[in-house]
């Protein structure tokens, strides 16, 4: 399915929505049922779900402000790994 944008002379724009091919070069406007022209728009391109959109935003922002390290990370205990229970079993040198 596509949305396909239609003009009424006195309502507006519309949508339609239609299998990709089919539209029709009027559409009758569901306010006064007169025929709308069709107007071409540049096509609704999907890039994905919402939180795949918000990666991209927060990818492309870090090409214009990258995050700016302040100062040095402190020195304290180096992290661990976490404690996996298969290595308990290995035998100890
Ligand atoms: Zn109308």
């Amino acid at each position: 399915m596509a949305v396909y944008v239609y003009r009424c002379a006195e309502h507006g724009l519309l949508d339609v929505a239609a299998p990709i091919g089919t539209a029709p070069d009027t559409s009758p406007c569901p306010h006064c049922d007169s025929a709308a022209p069709r107007v071409f728009t540049p096509p609704g391109l999907s890039l994905g779900s919402a939180s795949h959109r918000a990666l991209l935003d927060r990818t492309e922002s870090t090409a214009d402000t990258p995050a700016v390290v302040s100062r040095p990370p402190s020195r304290g205990r180096p992290p661990t790994a976490p404690h996996n229970p298969a290595l308990a079993r290995l035998p100890r040198p």
